[in-house]
């Protein structure tokens, strides 16, 4: 089993469906801010910043919010 801290994103680590219920700290693999956008997903890009409300990350504005 994998450490949580192994999962790039956290989109890695839904995927990897270990649990829906735990919630783990995912830090950018670059920057290392969990408010990062490329925390939530590798694919976005890293914006070097921990500011609220960027746009993609699980900290930021929700992605299915219109
Ligand atoms: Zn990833
Ligand atoms: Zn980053």
């Amino acid at each position: 089993m994998k450490e949580f801290n192994e999962y790039c994103c956290h989109k890695c680590f839904q995927e990897s469906k270990i649990s829906r219920f735990l919630q783990r700290m995912i830090l950018c693999s670059v920057c290392g801010n969990k408010r990062c956008p490329k925390a939530t997903d590798h694919d976005l890009e890293c914006t070097h910043s921990n500011d609220e409300g960027q746009i993609g990350s699980v900290y930021g504005i929700p992605l299915d919010k219109k």
